[in-house]
């Protein structure tokens, strides 16, 4: 049952990533919420193998060990709702700008060609391995796929769009 009073409504994509390393794969949410500031302490993590993705608010606490950079894990009460261990947090490490054969376009022609940068997650499995998006789909699809997308009071997911 939602409880509307502190429901926060979020969405976004689900992305496959895979590490150029070890080749381990999972997947994360890229999150948002219809207020800025309520994303920020929303956490995603992603089963080993790719198969669950989960979504949940930091306790205060939580969220103080990861803005001080503490290595992140996925807290006990969360692992214990998913009933697995195996969830892994990441962040964005680095990205790489991909546009550099559109330099010297004009900003029109630049805008209508530009593509997002390309994000490189660290890499839960191994110490220096980085992972790259090899799939990116909306919740739905995801699900459609045999994912499994658990996301935890106070959120909920909004409408897709
Ligand atoms: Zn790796």
């Amino acid at each position: 049952m939602v409880d509307y009073e502190e429901a926060i409504f979020i969405q976004g994509r689900v992305y496959k990533l895979r590490c150029e390393h070890c080749s381990e794969m999972f997947s994360l949410m890229g999150v948002s919420a219809e207020n800025d500031t309520q994303h920020m302490d929303v956490m995603t993590a992603g089963q080993r193998g790719g198969q669950g993705v989960v979504v949940y608010k930091t306790t205060g606490p939580e969220f103080g060990s990861i803005v001080r950079g503490r290595p992140v894990e996925v807290p006990q009460r969360i692992l214990d709702i998913v009933e697995c261990d195996d969830y892994h947090t990441s962040r964005i490490v680095r990205t790489e700008d991909q546009n550099d054969d559109l330099r010297g376009l004009s900003r029109s022609e630049y805008l209508k060609k530009a593509r997002p940068p390309k994000l490189f997650w660290k890499c839960p499995f191994c110490e220096t391995g980085e992972a790259v998006s090899i799939a990116e789909m909306k919740p739905g699809e995801f699900k459609k796929q045999g994912g499994k997308l658990t996301v935890i009071h106070p959120l909920y997911l909004g409408m897709e769009w």
